[in-house]
């Protein structure tokens, strides 16, 4: 977001045998949307990817307003350095006097905001535009400028990824004074039963000056992909079928789901203590767990069950969403009608 531009997270551990041995996945840290100088960001896209760098990531997607940026002149030498780029653009289209913006994830060709005659319609035309070019779609930001909510998201098709925390100035990721947060508004949608994978994504367009809350910076929240390589295709493939997390500054070592139970285990700070909470249909609290390894145990009744990590230094973690009913096959596979 941001300036005169108008303008889903953690992860499933199914005990598959592909990741059941040591060593077969790792975590990549990696950011899905921000900007450089082809539209509102303050630097050039090489010096994007030098803080990136700079700062342990081991992807990004660089997703100007409805421009591509051609990541082969930046990145030449593959994952041969331990970083890759994924080529984005972030559809910045309106609808209703409010904007309705769409990162197209993994795209490799230019795409025009499509509109529609709301923003229901706005946002599946943009969606389905972004899945007919090969990317993967992720909604951004529904509560800068509150511009929509459940409501309509849960009307929309073929998206797997919400971003539930986008940390760049005024995105309103919290509900007060009446609105709802995006985690509130998240789990209005699972309650429907639609899978919807949250993403925190820093939208980061000033990388020099003062870093601020008031400002729009990198670095202020991320994801942790589990994935067998770093490659664009695994690392799209991950965030699709929800084998990541979504991180406000807390690390987790690991994330086990099973028909039997949830659990994860905390890579913890020094003198540090940690709530864990369990949350479920409307988003009832389940259970809440102060241990290292909080885990819950499954009735067999929840529609879904998810997770999210607080420190009490105040950072936080989420991990995706587990539908029980719904076979593995399911969980795991890109939808499709
Ligand atoms: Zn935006
Ligand atoms: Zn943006």
């Amino acid at each position: 977001m941001k300036k005169g531009y108008l303008i889903l997270f953690a992860c499933f551990y199914l005990s598959l045998p592909a990741f059941t041995s040591a060593g077969e996945w790792r975590w990549f840290k990696g950011n899905t949307h921000c900007h450089a100088n082809r539209s509102d960001g303050d630097v050039h896209p090489l010096q994007v990817v030098q803080w990136y760098q700079e700062h342990d990531y081991h992807f990004i997607v660089i997703t100007d307003h409805n421009t591509l940026t051609d990541v082969s002149l930046l990145d030449q030498n593959g994952s041969a350095d331990g970083f890759i780029l994924i080529p984005g653009i972030e559809v910045s289209d309106a609808s209703e006097g409010k904007p309705v913006h769409l990162n197209a994830i993994n795209i490799h060709s230019d795409l025009k905001p499509q509109t529609g005659k709301d923003k229901v319609e706005t946002l599946q035309n943009n969606i389905d535009a972004i899945r007919a070019a090969g990317a993967v779609p992720q909604i951004n930001h529904p509560n800068w400028l509150w511009a929509f909510d459940h409501i309509e998201m849960s009307q929309l098709t073929q998206v797997p990824l919400l971003e539930i925390y986008n940390m760049s100035f005024n995105c309103n990721n919290f509900g007060a004074g009446g609105k709802p947060g995006m985690e509130e508004i998240w789990d209005n949608i699972l309650s429907k039963g639609i899978v919807l994978y949250g993403v925190a994504a820093d939208d980061a367009h000033d990388y020099t000056g003062e870093f601020n809350s008031r400002r729009s910076n990198p670095g202020t929240c991320w994801i942790m992909v589990r994935a067998e390589e770093l490659t664009p295709d695994s690392i799209v493939r991950a965030l699709e079928t929800g084998d990541f997390y979504s991180i406000v500054g807390i690390l987790l070592k690991d994330i086990r789901i099973t028909n039997e139970s949830y659990t994860i285990s905390i890579d913890p700070v020094s003198q540090m203590h940690y709530t864990t909470t369990f949350i479920g249909e409307n988003g009832r609290i389940l259970k809440e767990d102060y241990s290292l390894e909080p885990s819950y145990t499954l009735k067999g009744d929840e529609l879904y069950v998810r997770a999210r990590i607080f420190a009490s230094s105040g950072e936080f973690a989420c991990t995706q969403p587990y539908f029980p009913e719904k076979k593995s096959d399911d969980r795991r596979a890109p939808r499709s009608d």
